[in-house]
Order: structure tokens, then C-alpha cells, then sequence
């Protein structure tokens, strides 16, 4: 392998990690890796100087499913949870094939474009894979188990090529959609990867677990139309955390995404367990009209990352637009905590602590950069999360 020459960033603000701003630090690249974070670029270096505004590590989009990309603006969310459920599977293959490759390659173009290093994607099919690879964006990708069927993900792999991470990883559905055995089953091959699961999205996923309500049986409806009885799961709890749990598929390597039904006594359990939870702002808020109990998660220690769904829900994969809707939905909160939300806490996430979500020697680039106006210190970061940017925000170091 060649080495290419290293490469010094620097810019008016840095931000290495929570709790470390830095003015005019410079960020040295070598082949994708952050050799160096100084105070000053080191001699014989080549510069690029960013200019006024923030440098920061890549961002991490903690879930999102590429492969749906096809189906963008054809299922508006509208706070009804399984009637989007029921608009989606009908559409879904006829789209797919039409656009389904084309409108992947524009999504992973445009989430490499703005800043993202490394995603959480589900996949079916291990078609978003190579597009990712080939636009410099590490994935973790995640082959989602549904219903009794044996077709089994791949066992789970981490290989990097240089600094780029291409890793095989398990997730499965959702309590409502895998029985409890096979749930037991897809944590074990995950080994010691994350393993994810969508958990406590909507109130019908609830109600489901809990056998009464009519939005429960709604969606107990549109299961046995696609031949996944209630029975069939042998259901063992009635919540989805209690199902999880019984099912030996919570602990620290488990990335539970959206919580949006989590009560503060399952959010100390999510924070006893070591799981990460993945927020999904503004697919949550359209999906269901709610967000997880974040402002208690944080308290009670839960890793949180960010993520923004697929484009079935999402209108885009702007990780930059997910902040500033959390902000938004929840004012109160530290933005320095979303930003880590997005950064470091999605590497934890997805099992890359120390590798992602960094300014450190050691871990993998490419570094974002936003345009600010001149701004004080105490407003740099509030500005950046809120989406005060001067211009877009974009990717700075990628290998491709
Ligand atoms: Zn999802």
C-alpha cells in the first residue's frame, strides 16, 4: 500500500471531543487516520485552513436502512404508525426495482458529501455495502433477521480496508416481528458486535406486547396478513424491553433504536443493561409524533446516538438537520450532549469507541466542517447544533 503524504486541517474552532473546544487547533490526516491534533500545524506539513467556523469529527448516522432510499417522499409520515407500515410494504417492491440502486448511490453521495463517516445500516439485501465503500464511508451493516423465516444473517465481521471499516453485523426486527427463540439466537451470532433492534417505536408495538388496545391489534392485524402469527412468537414478556431481556438480548454490545415508549423505570433498566439507544428525530416525531424520554435517558447514563432512518421516513439523511430537530422538540437540552449524540456516541454505539467520533490520534477520519459567522466561544457549538451554519457543512480528509 502506498502512504500518501499527511495533511494538516486547522480552522478558527475545533471541537476533539465533549468538553475539549479548541482555537485553531490543527488536525493531521495520514491515510485516513488522525495522526495528530496539535496546537499549531507541525513543520513541513502541508495546511488547508478552513477558515471561520467549526472542525469536528465525522458524524455518525447510528441507523438508517440505504436500500429503502427508492421510496423517498412516497410515505409521508403521519403520526399513524402502522398505516405507514401498511403504505410502505405494498410499495416497496414495485419501487425498488424501478429506482432502488440509483437512489441509494444519490444518498450515500449526499451523506459523504456533508460531513458523515461511518453509518448503522440495515440491509436485506448487502446491496448498500459497496456503494458505501466505493463514496469512503465506513458502515457497520447491520443484516436484519424478520419473522420465523431460517434465512440467516451472515456471521458478524469487522474488516478495514486502510481506514475505512466495512463491518458485517446482526440486527433483528423488532420484538413484535421475531420469535423469542430466534431473537435469542441472532444476539448470540452477533457476538461480540452490536446487535440492533428496533424497540418501543409506537404505541401499537406497545399495546401489541401488552394484548390489548385497539392500535395493538391493528398491528397484530397486519402481522398474521403476512403470515406472522401472535402465537408464533411464544412471546414471553409484555413489554418490548421485557421481551428483549427475557430473550437474553439486552447488554452492552445491544443498540436498541427509537425508545420512543421507554418509561423512566425502562430507561434505568436500558442504563443498567449498558445497551446504547438510537434517536431518530424527526422519522419518531413523524411516525409517531413523539421522541424517547431523552432529557431521562441522559441522566440516567444510556449512550445515546442519532440516526435518521431511512428516506421512507426521513426526508433526508442530514445528520446536521437531526440535531437541530432534536434541539428544536426538546429545548432544554445540552447542545453539547446532542453533538456527542451524533459523534462519539454513535461510535460507542456501533462497537468503534476510540475508532470514530473523535479528534484523537488513532481514530478514523474524514472530519467535518461547518461555516459559522464570528461567533463567541459560549455560542459555537449551540450554533452549530441549532443549524446556524454561514453555508454547508461538509466532509474534509475522505479517501476515496
Ligand atoms: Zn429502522
Amino acid at each position: 500500500m502506498t502512504t500518501s503524504k499527511a495533511m494538516a486541517y486547522t480552522s478558527r474552532w475545533v471541537w476533539c471531543e465533549p468538553g475539549d473546544l479548541r482555537q485553531g487547533a490543527a488536525v493531521v490526516l495520514q491515510d485516513g487516520w488522525i495522526i495528530a491534533v496539535e496546537g499549531r500545524p507541525p513543520r513541513g506539513v502541508k495546511v488547508q485552513d478552513l477558515g471561520e467556523g467549526l472542525l469536528l469529527p465525522g458524524l455518525i448516522n447510528a441507523h438508517t436502512h440505504l436500500e429503502l432510499s427508492g421510496l423517498a417522499g412516497l410515505v409521508p409520515p403521519q403520526g399513524d404508525f402502522v398505516g405507514w407500515l401498511e403504505s410502505m410494504v405494498a410499495l416497496r417492491p414495485a419501487q425498488l426495482r424501478q429506482n432502488g440502486a440509483p437512489a441509494t448511490q444519490a444518498a450515500v453521495e449526499a451523506l459523504a458529501r456533508e460531513g458523515t463517516a461511518l453509518v448503522g445500516d440495515v440491509t436485506n439485501t448487502g446491496k448498500a455495502a459497496p456503494v458505501l465503500a466505493r463514496a469512503g464511508v465506513s458502515a457497520v451493516s447491520f443484516f436484519e433477521a424478520l419473522g420465523a423465516a431460517k434465512a440467516e444473517p451472515p456471521p458478524a465481521a469487522a474488516s478495514w480496508q486502510g481506514a475505512l471499516l466495512c463491518a458485517a453485523a446482526v440486527a433483528a426486527h423488532a420484538p413484535y416481528s421475531v420469535p423469542t427463540q430466534r431473537l435469542t439466537a441472532l444476539k448470540a451470532r452477533a457476538g461480540n458486535l452490536p446487535f440492533a433492534i428496533h424497540l418501543a417505536e409506537s404505541r401499537a408495538e406497545v399495546e401489541f406486547l401488552a394484548g390489548q388496545g385497539a392500535e395493538g391489534w391493528r398491528l397484530e392485524e397486519f402481522l398474521a396478513q403476512r403470515g406472522l402469527m401472535r402465537e408464533a412468537l411464544h412471546l414471553a414478556a409484555d413489554t418490548p424491553l421485557g421481551q428483549l431481556a427475557v430473550a437474553k438480548a439486552l447488554d452492552r454490545h445491544t443498540l436498541l433504536v427509537h425508545g420512543v415508549q421507554l418509561t423512566s423505570d425502562e430507561a434505568l433498566r436500558v442504563a443498567a443493561s449498558g445497551a446504547s439507544l438510537c434517536v431518530c428525530p424527526r422519522s419518531n416525531l413523524g411516525l409517531t409524533g413523539g421522541l424517547a424520554p431523552v432529557e431521562v435517558l441522559l441522566a440516567a447514563g444510556v449512550n445515546l446516538a442519532l440516526g435518521t432512518d431511512s428516506l421512507a421516513s426521513a426526508p433526508d439523511l442530514s445528520l446536521w438537520a437531526e440535531m437541530a430537530a432534536l434541539m428544536q422538540s426538546k429545548p432544554g437540552l445540552d447542545p453539547e450532549a446532542v453533538l456527542t449524540m451524533a459523534t462519539r456516541g454513535g461510535a460507542q454505539a456501533l462497537g468503534q469507541a476510540g475508532r470514530f467520533g473523535v479528534l484523537r490520534p488513532g481514530a478514523a477520519g474524514p472530519l467535518a466542517f461547518v461555516p459559522l459567522p464570528d461567533l463567541p466561544e459560549s455560542e459555537v457549538i449551540e450554533a452549530v447544533v441549532r443549524g446556524e451554519h454561514a453555508a454547508a457543512p461538509k466532509s474534509v480528509g475522505r479517501v476515496v
